[in-house]
């Protein structure tokens, strides 16, 4: 009677401590589970950090230069405005130290290629995201004609005028936000500009020219650096008409001298 007792006792000791051990584990597992899941939701960005980026570097590109000869300040109420792109303050912490390294500004570690840094700030620096309602500059992008510049050359797709209207209609309200026209001079002449430059294209008919107001003078480096050389070849080239005429001169002068000496020889 004692041994049945005694390996009764035995075996719900056994029991109890493997239900524990059990339970502990499924709980961990579990605990573990919803960090993970925590983890990818935190991480699902819906926005594209390549087509923000796009859209940064056309407004940088297209619009700005006009904005600041204006000396107009963008309020934050316009979508394009630098508070309103979710990726901006990591994009600023990406240090382009060479052609193959890339430095990230938060701790300092090197990718050898922008998406290597651009996975490095998924990955790690996601925390740092301003992930807040219409701070995705790649919403814009329909506007901002993003897939224009993207491909360089635009596939030759059918017009769909739904899709056409619809950018439209979201351009031409960048516009009424970013420059309203009641706020005075200059934002009534960015509003017209704005109209030109990015929302006149959208249409199904005839042909629109993208961005008809040009582009910021990159060029100005360039230009420079050819006025400089065209400064430093002048003299040279000057020199070789000098040193050429000199020489021909010299030629027709030889050539005289002998038609000279033929001449006196010939009589005789
Ligand atoms: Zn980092």
């Amino acid at each position: 009677m004692e041994k049945t007792t005694a390996t009764t006792l035995i075996l719900l000791l056994i029991s109890f401590f493997l239900q524990q051990t059990l339970s502990k584990e499924i709980g961990e597992d579990a605990a573990e589970r919803t960090v993970k899941q925590e983890k990818q939701h935190a991480h699902e960005v819906h926005c594209s950090r390549e087509r923000s980026r796009a859209a940064w570097n056309i407004v940088e590109e297209y619009l700005m230069p006009f904005v600041e000869r204006e000396n107009y300040q963008i309020s934050s109420k316009c979508r394009l405005h630098p508070d309103n792109d979710l990726f901006r303050d990591q994009e600023q912490h990406k240090i382009h130290v060479d052609i193959n390294e890339w430095k990230c500004g938060y701790c300092k570690k090197s990718f050898r290629a922008e998406k290597y840094i651009d996975q490095h700030f998924d990955s790690r620096h996601y925390n740092l995201l301003n992930v807040s309602e219409g701070k995705c500059l790649a919403d814009l992008c329909g506007a901002l004609h993003c897939d224009f510049v993207m491909n360089s050359k635009s596939p030759k797709t059918k017009c769909n005028p739904a899709a056409v209207a619809k950018n439209r209609h979201l351009c031409e309200s960048l516009a009424d936000t970013c420059f309203p026209l009641n706020q005075g001079r200059s934002a009534s002449h960015l509003h017209e500009l704005f109209l030109h430059q990015f929302c006149d294209a959208h249409t199904c008919s005839g042909k629109k020219k993208h961005f008809p107001k040009g582009r910021k003078k990159q060029t100005s480096v360039i230009y420079l650096a050819l006025s400089i050389l065209t400064l430093m070849l002048l003299p040279l080239f000057y020199l070789i008409v000098y040193l050429y005429q000199r020489e021909m001169r010299q030629g027709t002068q030889n050539l005289r001298r002998i038609t000279r000496v033929g001449q006196k020889t010939k009589p005789s």
